[in-house]
């Protein structure tokens, strides 16, 4: 039966008296709720696998009205977009650069061009929306731009824009919804301020901008805003990138300080409202002095971590387990009803990242529907923070290696290094820097890979699947590097921090 006659025939009013006999006891044999990374990867992977697949995805505007199309996050307010503007900014670093390897760059007052940013960035999202709804079709994964909740546990209901509810059934159905930005439980929040939901598509210049919160999107957006000639504070609750290395975390913000980006430690926004003017008067104090201060900007960005979308949901018809905002799964992402499963950011107490999310979604998919008893390994995942000297990781901080293994029984070894293409434009090489801990006993198994640099998420992303395969310190060290390159560096270190050497290279090649 297609898709319409099945809806027109299961609207939601009437359809218990309808008596429908459909083929099989259920209407299709997967829905996904979410048509993001995780929940796009499942559905294209349980059609390859002979499964009837239905999609839901379903975009809520947010508080200034910015909406988006299918993919989902990464694709159109997260990794992607980012990741443009991340390149746009460097880029500006480039020209000036150029000049000093002896390109000819005539105007001198080079800046960026924002809504012509702006335009080319959301150009090149719906083209990547356009081509993910072309491929579903062609994959035969029927797919509803409605949101979806539960009726019950084999049960999805939902109003497309005729207004008429309908349910669908299924066997199995896999939540897939992502989460959403957290705005500040303060006055002018949702009124004033902006998240990374808008700051893509943000149709004025951003100017001097106040980025609330420290972790991975307020580093990322304030270093992107700098790169672009804007003028961005980051508002600190506790400390920088919580959760990772100590060490990296603090040569990070170092970094950007280097960079005249600014800092105000240990604060938290009290109110935001407009003033005459159209710019934002911000109230704030310090939770260590009590000292309460305002500042003016002209945007406020709150990048205050995300909440798990369930409220929408309608769990409690299934009876699906939640904690906090996210679904509790067990190794399988199954949750604790038999036939409902959760992959992606929604999951509770995993990490927050696409490729996570995709090939959790895939490796549930070959279990479903292709007999395949794989599950996903959710240690050691390495990742990168995109700021212009990126920090890029994978396995334990230095912290975690102590904790789990004792400070004895860890060798940490790092070093300094100088970029060769750094030299000509006199580029600051203070903050490039990585080290490798290790056990300290055998062949020294590396437990964690630390690295800040340029590109560094391009040098991290091969070292992680020889980590994930029991690099050694004894492998690392017989591994002959590509000279002239910053990952080479991996397989220079010598010094180790127990020494108290200085770590500091005297020449780029000894
Ligand atoms: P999502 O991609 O969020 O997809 C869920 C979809 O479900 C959404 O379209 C949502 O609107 C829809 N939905 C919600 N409720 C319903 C419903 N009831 N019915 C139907 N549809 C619904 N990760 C990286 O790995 N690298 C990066 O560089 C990176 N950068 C990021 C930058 C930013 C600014 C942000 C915010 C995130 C970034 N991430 C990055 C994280 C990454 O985007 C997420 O981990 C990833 O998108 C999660 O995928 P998902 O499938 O779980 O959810
Ligand atoms: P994070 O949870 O990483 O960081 C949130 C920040 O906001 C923390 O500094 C936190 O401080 C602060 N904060 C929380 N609540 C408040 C409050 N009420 N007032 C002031 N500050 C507050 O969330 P992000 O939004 O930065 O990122 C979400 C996820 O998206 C990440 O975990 C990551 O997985 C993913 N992501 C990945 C990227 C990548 O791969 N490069 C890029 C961007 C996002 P405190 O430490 O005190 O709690």
């Amino acid at each position: 039966m297609s898709l319409f006659k099945l809806l027109r025939a299961r609207s939601l009013v009437p359809h218990r008296q309808l008596g429908i006999v459909a083929k099989s006891k259920y209407d299709f044999d997967l829905i996904v709720l979410g048509g993001g990374s995780g929940g796009l990867a499942c559905a294209k992977e349980a059609v390859d696998h002979g499964a009837r697949v239905l999609c839901f995805d379903y975009v809520k505007p947010t508080p200034v009205g910015t909406k988006w199309g299918v993919g989902g996050t990464c694709v159109n307010v997260g990794c992607i977009p980012k990741k443009l503007m991340h390149q746009a900014s460097l880029l500006g670093e480039a020209v000036h650069e150029a000049v000093a390897y002896g390109w000819n760059v005539n105007d001198q007052n080079i800046k960026p061009d924002w809504q012509k940013l702006v335009k080319s960035v959301q150009n090149h999202i719906k083209s990547v929306n356009w081509v993910t709804r072309v491929d579903l079709r062609d994959r035969k994964v029927e797919y509803v731009n409605s949101k979806g909740a539960f009726f019950d546990d084999h049960t999805i209901e939902f109003v497309p824009k005729c207004g008429k509810r309908y349910i669908v059934t299924s066997e199995y159905i896999v939540v897939a919804v992502g989460g959403r930005p957290r705005y500040p439980d303060i006055p002018g929040a949702k009124e004033f301020g902006i998240t990374s939901d808008d700051i893509f598509s943000y149709d004025k210049e951003p100017g001097r901008t106040l980025v609330v919160g420290a972790g991975y999107v307020g580093l990322e957006c304030a270093c992107f805003l700098k790169g672009l000639g804007y003028d961005p504070t980051v508002m600190v609750r506790s400390i920088v990138l919580r959760g990772f290395d100590r060490q990296m975390s603090n040569l990070l913000a170092a970094m950007m300080l280097e960079r005249d980006i600014n800092f105000l430690h240990t604060c938290i926004p009290d109110s935001v409202e407009r003033q005459t003017d159209g710019r934002l008067l911000v109230k704030y104090h310090n939770t260590t002095t009590q000292a309460e201060s305002s500042d003016v900007f002209d945007t406020v960005l709150w990048a205050i971590g995300r909440k798990g979308l369930i409220e929408d949901l309608n769990l409690q018809a299934a009876g699906v387990k939640t904690q906090n905002d996210k679904i509790v799964v067990d190794a399988s992402e199954a949750t604790n009803v038999p036939n409902i499963f959760a992959v992606g950011d929604i999951i509770h107490g995993r990490p927050e990242l696409t490729p996570v999310a995709i090939l959790a979604g895939r490796l549930l998919a070959r279990r479903l529907f292709a007999g395949s008893e794989e599950r996903m390994d959710y240690s050691d995942v390495a990742t990168t923070v995109f700021t212009p000297l990126e920090y890029a990781c994978v396995g334990m901080s230095e912290e975690q290696a102590i904790e789990t293994h004792g400070v004895d029984n860890i060798e940490v070894l790092h070093g300094y290094y100088k970029p060769t293409e750094f030299f000509i434009p006199q580029k600051s090489v203070r903050y490039c820097y990585l080290k490798a801990v290790a056990e300290i006993n055998g062949d020294q198994k590396i437990l964690g890979l630390h690295y800040m640099g340029p590109v560094a998420g391009e040098v991290i992303q091969g070292f992680a699947a020889a980590l994930k395969s029991g690099l050694t310190l004894k492998t690392l060290r017989n591994t002959v590097g590509i000279h002239p390159t910053t990952a080479e560096e991996f397989t220079r270190l010598t010094i180790t921090k127990r020494s108290g050497r200085d770590p500091t290279p005297a020449s780029c090649c000894s």
